[in-house]
């Protein structure tokens, strides 16, 4: 920043000092900090953006940038940022128990709590929560969990889980495997032996010339498809988003999860839904189960549990699946140190309370939700938009080359869907970019101002984007 930038010197001044800032935070960051899934060599070159305080739906940067958060975090700040009642609510904890744990005959009031809630907001058939501190730990614990499961049972050969492609369900050995991400499986040996993977719902991308309703119950039978080819009695799960997240906000055909169910109605298979992005309050409803009929046996949770306020997640344990591991399965070897940690288990009261008192289930459903998706689904008339969806509030745009076809993509997939997203931040909305579509995933408290200023930006960067696009002879 010069003398000459056309700021009054005082603002030129303050503007230098933030620079500066922003600079010798980007010079330490790049020295010491790997970013996850990140080419840090990549990102060293450009700088990160660094994120100093956060309100509400907004956060801000260390330049002085104001920035809607349409992710919310990652898709975990449901109730927003900066809320006092948390910090609170933490404070009052720490200063009774800080930490215990619950491995030896030991409890303490906000596991017990938490537990009792959650049996309460979650659907009828869950009784009991196994904690963990993130959706891949509450994977990992499903895969030996499921396992355990047929082992007690006497069936230790159902020990194979189906998951599909492009799904994700974390990061971890087990969570890394049991998603269907390629990048994720060719770092690092996965995917660990006994994961199966098949067809996902994504008829926007690979639906060919079906209907979406023709497209579900093709996706679906995938299932049928690899029971009978594996054998019914080596599968112990069937592993599934509601609607896949990481994977594309891919809000499946209405057919799927009801052929899903006819599919293992008969069979001996456990269901498992990994709720982590879907829950609390994403789709409209409680949890995506209830959205889309589902009756899991297992639910993997964690982002919108404790709105990202402090790690936790957990699983919640069907009265089926908890018969048998608690009635008969003996010890259950598995466990984290910080497994319901109290300080966590707090937060996560605080946040569930928020959610209840603020209604913000039904506000997705009946208020925010409708009024976002009606302005965003109109998004899908521009020109460079191929498909518009949104559920609850988990939208994405796929934008395409060639409208109305879906059968042409861009060359050099991921590109324009960056540009589109770098051009989005730098316009004040956070998206992101999975492919050549735009993510949406905002707070639950987001207001109908901040949504009409959303769909503005987002309008700006389709418009920006489609004339970059153009430029480099893309369209
Ligand atoms: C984010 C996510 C996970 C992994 O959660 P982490 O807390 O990042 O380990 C698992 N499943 C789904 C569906 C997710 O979106």
């Amino acid at each position: 920043m010069t003398a000459d930038s056309g700021f009054p010197a005082s603002v030129a001044s303050e503007l230098t000092k933030l620079s500066n800032l922003t600079a010798d935070y980007r010079a330490r960051d790049a020295a010491h900090h790997m970013h996850p899934f990140s080419d840090m060599k990549a990102l060293n070159a450009e700088g990160s953006r660094v994120i100093v305080r956060g309100e509400g739906a907004w956060i801000w940067d260390s330049d002085g940038n104001r920035i809607l958060d349409g992710m919310a975090g990652l898709w975990c700040v449901n109730i927003g940022h900066g809320r006092k009642e948390i910090a609170e609510a933490i404070q009052r904890q720490m200063a009774e128990l800080s930490y215990y744990n619950a491995f030896f005959k030991t409890t303490h009031p906000p596991a017990i709590a938490l537990a009792e809630t959650l049996a309460r907001l979650t659907p009828p058939q869950f009784n009991h929560v196994f904690f963990v501190n993130s959706g891949s730990e509450a994977n990992d614990t499903v895969i030996r969990m499921v396992r355990h499961y047929w082992a007690t049972r006497g069936k230790p050969e159902k020990s194979v889980l189906i998951a599909r492609h492009n799904a994700y369900h974390g990061s971890t050995m087990g969570g890394g495997s049991l998603g269907g991400m390629k990048p994720i499986h060719e770092q690092g040996g996965l995917p660990i032996p006994g994961i199966h993977h098949i067809a996902q719902p994504y008829w926007f991308g690979e639906g060919g010339d079906t209907t979406p309703e023709e497209f579900g119950i093709i996706a679906a039978r995938a299932l049928e498809t690899a029971i009978e080819e594996i054998g019914e009695d080596k599968i112990g799960a069937f592993v599934a988003e509601p609607i896949q997240g990481a994977g594309g906000v891919i809000i499946p055909p209405s057919t799927y999860w009801p052929e899903i169910a006819r599919i293992l109605k008969d069979r001996d298979i456990l269901l498992v839904a990994d709720e982590v992005i879907t829950g609390f309050g994403r789709t409209g409803n409680w949890f995506g189960s209830e959205t889309f009929g589902i009756e899991a046996d297992l639910m993997p949770i964690a982002k919108g549990l404790s709105s990202g306020y402090l790690p936790i997640g957990g699983v919640m344990v069907s009265d089926k699946v908890a018969d048998v591991i608690i009635g008969e399965g003996g010890d259950f070897n598995h466990g984290f140190t910080y497994s319901a940690h109290p300080l966590a288990a707090a937060a996560a009261l605080e946040n569930l309370r928020i959610i209840e008192n603020e209604k913000l289930v039904e506000r997705v459903r009946d208020d925010i939700g409708p009024y976002l998706q009606k302005k965003w689904l109109a998004l899908g008339d521009h020109p460079l938009v191929g498909e518009a969806r949104m559920t609850g509030l988990m939208g994405a745009l796929e934008l395409v080359p060639n409208k109305p076809s879906r059968a042409l993509a861009f060359p050099d997939t991921g590109k324009v869907g960056t540009i589109a997203r770098d051009f989005s931040f730098r316009n004040g909305l956070v998206m992101r970019a999975v492919r050549d579509s735009l993510i949406l995933s905002p707070p639950l408290t987001l207001t109908h101002e901040e949504a009409d200023h959303l769909i503005a930006v987002a309008s700006k960067t389709l418009d920006d984007t489609h004339a970059e696009v153009k430029r480099l002879g893309l369209a």
